[in-house]
């Protein structure tokens, strides 16, 4: 039997993945009491699977562009100090697909707000020249982390509990959770159903695979180009990742056709042998931006602001809140990066009831329901 108040918390997150893991850090360093619970165990969803490259998004400044980038430099920072044993930062060189997508490269470049310098063939000679006609773009300071590294460092004295399928109920000003309650929740579910139903989210998958390999060949940097190849590590080069929408191949040919790829791009590569195969679904919402902060009271709100003007802006004080509840994700495909970031925010949403980013904000989807109601 646990005593009374070793069931009692201020905040129980409810999923081990980099969402989850990244806010509960937070809150424990700010010194509230956690819980971590996950029905499976750390990183049994997505982030399990990630090659977990740290890179930048190219676009044409827009605030997706915008977020991301910050969300990026913020990450680089945080692993870089938190994790060092698990970051290696390795650099990243983009490569465009074909003409087509080079043009859309050179329409990028006034937009690119990280430091970046233009490469050609020779300042790579690992990579096949004929991948590099059209040129690339080489992000000197881009990485990746090692997923299990980070999780076993950040978890460091956070209460866990492992194989719980969370089903919380909130009662008498508390949220309960089997045996054990806490003042707030955090929905850090990945693209798992979420367990507390909140009308106006919907959170979606896309199924994707990563498969590191074996191998000699000398690759100082990550490449990308359709697919990832990381820098040789000890032996061992990530390839990832596959989207798959509507792919009638099977797994192993979709593996089989990335190591394909992978050799084509650096062909010394030839030597490799399958180490291992991870796959998984990255969480995504429609508006491809993160999810981040508190939930908002659907009915309640429906009652009292109807249909909201324009001018209602997401963390306005008028939106009425289900107490403790919280949700983290929507990260697609970089969860890594946008993990510290967004879990401090969450942190932040919680502790102070500061508002939280309004282009993360759950709340943009509340008045998109309530409008269209
Ligand atoms: C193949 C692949 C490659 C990728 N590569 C990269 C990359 O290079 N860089 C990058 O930044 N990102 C990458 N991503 C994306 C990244 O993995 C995700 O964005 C990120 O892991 C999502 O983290 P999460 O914590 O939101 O979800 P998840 O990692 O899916 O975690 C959710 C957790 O919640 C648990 N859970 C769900 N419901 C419950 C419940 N009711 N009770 C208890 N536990 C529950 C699950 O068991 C799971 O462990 C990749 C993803 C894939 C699949």
């Amino acid at each position: 039997m646990l005593a009374l108040n070793e069931r009692l918390y201020d905040t129980i997150v409810i999923g081990a993945g980099i969402a989850g893991i990244s806010t509960a850090w937070w809150l424990k360093k700010s010194g509230q009491k956690v819980l971590l619970l996950d029905k499976k165990g750390p990183l049994a969803g997505a982030s399990g699977a990630a090659g977990a490259f740290l890179s930048p998004r190219l676009g044409r400044g827009g605030d997706l562009q915008k977020i991301t980038n910050e969300a990026y430099r913020f990450a680089l920072r945080f692993y870089a100090k938190r994790v060092p044993e698990g970051f290696f930062q390795k650099g990243l060189v983009r490569i465009p697909k074909d003409e087509k997508d080079a043009e859309k490269f050179a329409s990028f470049e006034p937009f690119i707000d990280v430091p970046f310098e233009k490469v050609t063939a020779s300042d790579f000679p690992h990579i096949a020249p004929e991948a590099m006609r059209f040129g690339a773009f080489f992000f000197k300071d881009a990485a990746f982390v090692d997923p299990m590294t980070v999780a076993m460092r950040l978890m460091e004295g956070i209460k866990t509990r492992w194989g719980f399928d969370a089903k919380p109920v909130y009662r008498k000003g508390a949220w309960h959770i089997g045996q054990f309650s806490a003042e707030n929740i955090v929905l850090a579910t990945g693209a798992d159903r979420l367990p507390v139903k909140i009308p106006y989210i919907e959170i979606g998958g896309v199924w994707g695979e990563r498969v590191d390999v074996r191998s000699d060949a000398e690759i100082p940097v990550t490449l990308h180009r359709k697919l990832s190849v990381s820098a040789n590590v000890e032996g061992i080069v990530r390839i990832g990742a596959t989207h798959v929408r509507n792919d009638s191949r099977s797994e192993i040919e979709r593996v089989n056709q990335l190591i394909v790829d992978a050799v084509g791009l650096v062909p010394s590569l030839q030597d490799q042998q399958i180490v291992r195969i991870y796959a998984g679904h990255r969480s995504s919402v429609s508006d491809h931006f993160p999810l981040a902060g508190a939930a908002a009271d659907a009915e309640t709100a429906l009652a009292r602001l109807g249909k909201p003007s324009k001018s209602l802006k997401p963390e306005d004080g008028s939106i009425p809140r289900i107490g403790g509840l919280f949700l983290i994700g929507g990260f697609g495909g970089r969860g890594f990066v946008f993990g510290p970031m967004m879990g401090k925010m969450v942190a932040e949403k919680i502790i102070q009831n500061s508002p939280v980013d309004i282009r993360v904000s759950p709340d943009r989807y509340l008045l998109r329901f309530l409008r269209h109601h």
